[in-house]
């Protein structure tokens, strides 16, 4: 995720063209939303990191517990983000069901995608504020599990890997669907790019 010889976070790059998720997610959205919002996280991560490395050399001086939430806001937003891009897809590589292994696991662990789309989409429905609904993969337990994060950042599971990721600030969606964020998750599953799931979850299984 960062550049280890720079040493700092970076923006990644649209794994496709900004309008590539039309006519789901506008262009304009994506433009804004990778070129700024996830932008500002990848500067805000940096920030704190540099604020905390001077503070250490004594050049200045920093309420080290703001720093620190806003490090771990912004690196979530980043983590986030970067993940999200990922899990979806121009037309060709998405939508429809999921494909194996996954799919055999959903249906395992939730009794159906439709069960399963029904309650992920209501974590992303019921986020309080601006947040996000996550589909993770628990090694100990050998078992996917929902969680919803707020903000960026609060009710993160350290050790779950993410499979599967939804942005619903209203920065996601709100220029095209306004306030219906439910239409927007509807939407939403139309762009899944199951093909990254599975990877995530191979590599997560291990
Ligand atoms: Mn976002």
């Amino acid at each position: 995720m960062g550049n280890t010889m720079a040493n700092k976070y970076e923006l990644p790059q649209l794994p496709y063209a900004y309008n590539a998720l039309e006519p789901f997610i506008s262009e304009k959205i994506m433009q804004l939303h990778h070129d700024k919002h996830h932008l500002a996280y990848v500067n805000g991560a940096n920030a704190a990191l540099e604020k905390l490395e001077k503070a250490r050399a004594g050049e200045i001086q920093i309420d080290t517990r703001a720093v620190l939430r806003d490090f771990s806001f912004n690196l979530g937003g980043h983590t986030l983000h970067s993940i999200f891009w990922q899990n979806m897809a121009p037309d060709g590589k998405r939508g429809g069901s999921p494909t194996d292994p996954v799919a055999v696991k959903i249906k395992e662990d939730f009794g159906s995608f439709e069960a399963f789309k029904a309650q992920f989409s209501d974590a992303a429905k019921t986020v309080e504020g601006s947040g996000w609904a996550l589909l993770l993969y628990d090694k100990s337990i050998d078992k996917l599990v929902l969680t919803q994060i707020e903000k960026q950042n609060m009710m993160h599971l350290p050790q779950l890997e993410i499979l599967l990721s939804l942005d619903v600030w209203e920065h996601a969606y709100y220029l095209q669907y306004l306030n219906d964020r439910a239409k927007y998750v509807e939407s939403w599953w139309n762009v899944v790019n199951w093909g990254d799931v599975n990877d995530r979850f191979v590599k997560a299984k291990g």
